[in-house]
């Protein structure tokens, strides 16, 4: 081979090593997306923690700061999804969470329906992943989906136990429920 042509191939071989594995456009601003809402997840929970913190229901506080962990460790699980895939990470600007809430039942009801939300926003990344053929990304991403399964079932629980004592002794039922919350560990799972 040619020095000139061996320089050509030599480069173009580099070049493509640069460039292999790194996500598709649509795939990376979606994973990108998901990213800032995991974190808006994260500061949603450290946000109804505060509240419940502020109500005298330190259990309900424990839950809600417990899973604000969890969603900070989803969101560096895709971080380092988009570094291994030699990709550029773009955080975006977090939304204001709210800070009031109406009742105990409110926040439990709050978050079930934000991570019906998120598990929209998974499906979506599934489909943009599947359209692109990145099964790698498609792989990926079942962890999340089992996670949101899990996420979804347990914020259930917790609104079904919260509607079964509205309608006994309330303030002891709160109580006792509260008690019960206080004894969640964060354990990070990813
Ligand atoms: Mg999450």
């Amino acid at each position: 081979m040619a020095f000139n042509t061996l320089h050509k191939y030599h480069y173009s071989f580099t070049t493509t090593l640069k460039l292999h594995n790194m996500l598709k456009t649509k795939v990376l601003e979606a994973l990108n997306e998901q990213i800032n809402a995991e974190q808006f997840s994260a500061l949603l929970y450290l946000s109804m923690s505060a509240w419940f913190e502020n109500k005298g229901l330190p259990g309900f506080a424990n839950w809600m700061y417990v899973q604000y962990q969890e969603e900070l460790t989803h969101a560096n699980k895709i971080f380092k999804y988009v570094v291994e895939r030699n990709s550029k990470v773009e955080l975006k600007q977090i939304s204001q969470v709210p800070v009031e809430f109406d009742s105990v039942l409110q926040v439990a009801e709050q978050s079930l329906e934000h991570e019906q939300h998120v598990t929209g926003m998974i499906n979506n990344l599934v489909n943009i992943a599947i359209d692109e053929r990145d099964h790698a990304t498609h792989s990926f991403l079942k962890w999340f989906l089992d996670e949101q399964v899990e996420e979804e079932a347990s914020v259930r629980e917790i609104i079904d136990s919260l509607k079964l004592i509205d309608g006994e002794a309330k303030g002891n039922g709160l109580f006792m429920l509260d008690r019960e919350l206080r004894k969640r560990i964060f354990a990070d799972e990813t």
